[in-house]
């Protein structure tokens, strides 16, 4: 293709954006091409599938090619599908190219059964919701999952060492690969969040931003740019095991006082409990909310210390933007003041000034957006480049050369 037909197609697809379908001859016309040299341009967008004929397939034999007809963006086809592994429950959601949600199920969980049962019961959500939605397993192009542990960003590995236990030595891509016979890619579910956040929520036309989760878990998503930052191998924003106090609580990674430990909700619930008595996370939130004054202390206090973190993140990343996701952000202000005030005051002045912190627009629902817009983005980059989806199979079950 030549600079001036490469022009051309940019200009095409977006006149096509724009104002819809046209037909050859009114888009020659606007271009001030031959109709010719604008019929090959079309050409090879419906050879990319970028195009196709906008009045029906039933024409395209004796019409298509000729000036008169419409031609217009191909619609997106195929569907994903999403897996949010939370600690506690398992999502998952079958949205069509365009990330609408058509069925979505939620099961209660728990992240230290044996990985097998896991993926047992993942398989069993996902075939109800294919069954649900009335798909045809065919036309489903990729499944994402999100996990609270960190992912090695090139194989979908796990590095997950004690922080998912019964996990470790578990292809879970290839096993879940195997069970639904479609392809399946992994990511850490705070780099999801992030995700969905910067293409559907708070953090669109954001260039650094960063996306803090508290749940049970706690989790760090680093967007520069509009990108994710993974790190170099996957476990950028591991922020959940930052060690605040070393003589603190122990933690599921094995060491002790890190962030999670002290800030995830069921440590705060249990925190409450000696007041409270046996207290849930959720009753616990509901409580701060309604104005409980040791409710509001212990989700204070989590806010606070977050917010110091913060306020070194915002030192190391001068970010426009702080994105609060997880149920705590439920918590409100009793929550999002506290953390505030310390991100200020442990960060240098000018780091914070102009930095807005914001719950996460898309609710607690990012994390599963994010595990379609990760399946969409992994089926396209297979599509483009046939063999990758090859690999990822092959590395993530342990067979690399
Ligand atoms: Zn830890």
């Amino acid at each position: 293709m030549t600079p001036s037909q490469a022009r051309l197609r940019a200009g095409v697809l977006e006149e096509l954006r724009a104002s819809g379908a046209q037909s050859r001859a009114e888009l020659a016309r606007k271009f001030e091409v031959s109709r010719s040299t604008l019929s090959a341009v079309i050409a090879v967008l419906i050879e990319e599938k970028l195009v196709e004929e906008a009045d029906g397939a039933h024409h395209a034999t004796k019409a298509a090619g000729r000036p008169g007809t419409r031609v217009a963006l191909a619609a997106p086809k195929g569907y994903f599908i999403g897996i949010d592994f939370g600690r506690l429950f398992i999502k998952a959601a079958i949205a069509d190219a365009n990330y609408r949600i058509l069925e979505q199920v939620s099961s209660d969980f728990d992240i230290d059964v044996p990985a097998d049962v896991a993926l047992d019961l993942a398989a069993a959500n996902v075939e109800t919701i294919i069954a649900a939605a009335g798909i045809d397993r065919a036309e489903i192009k990729a499944v994402g999952i999100g996990v609270p542990g960190p992912v090695d960003a090139a194989t979908g590995e796990l590095h997950a060492g004690s922080i998912l236990a019964r996990w470790v030595g578990t292809d879970v891509p290839g096993g879940l690969s195997r069970r639904l016979g479609l392809p399946v890619y992994m990511d850490n579910d705070a780099n999801l969040g992030a995700l969905a956040e910067s293409v559907y929520g708070a953090a669109r036309e954001t260039g650094v931003a960063l996306y803090v989760l508290l749940s049970v878990g706690v989790g760090l998503g680093i967007v520069i740019n509009g990108q994710v930052f993974r790190g170099s191998s996957g476990i950028a924003g591991e922020l959940g095991h930052v060690v605040v106090d070393e003589h603190g609580a122990v933690c599921r990674c094995g060491s002790r006082g890190c962030l999670e430990a002290l800030v995830s909700v069921n440590a705060l619930a249990k925190a409450l409990s000696v007041s409270h008595g046996d207290i849930s996370s959720d009753e616990m939130l509901r409580q701060a909310v309604a104005g409980d004054v040791g409710a509001n202390r212990v989700v204070a206090d989590a806010g606070a210390l977050v917010g110091r973190l913060v306020g070194h993140l915002c030192n190391y990343f001068n970010p426009e933007l702080i994105i609060v996701g997880g149920e705590l952000m439920r918590a409100g202000e009793s929550l999002f003041a506290p953390l505030k005030e310390a991100m200020r005051r442990f960060s240098i002045a000018r780091a914070t000034e102009n930095v807005r912190v914001v719950p996460a627009m898309l609710g607690e629902q990012a994390e599963l957006i994010g595990t379609l817009l990760f399946a969409g983005e992994k089926a396209r980059a297979a599509e483009a480049r046939p063999t990758s989806a090859a690999t990822v199979g092959r590395k993530a079950r342990g067979q690399s050369s």
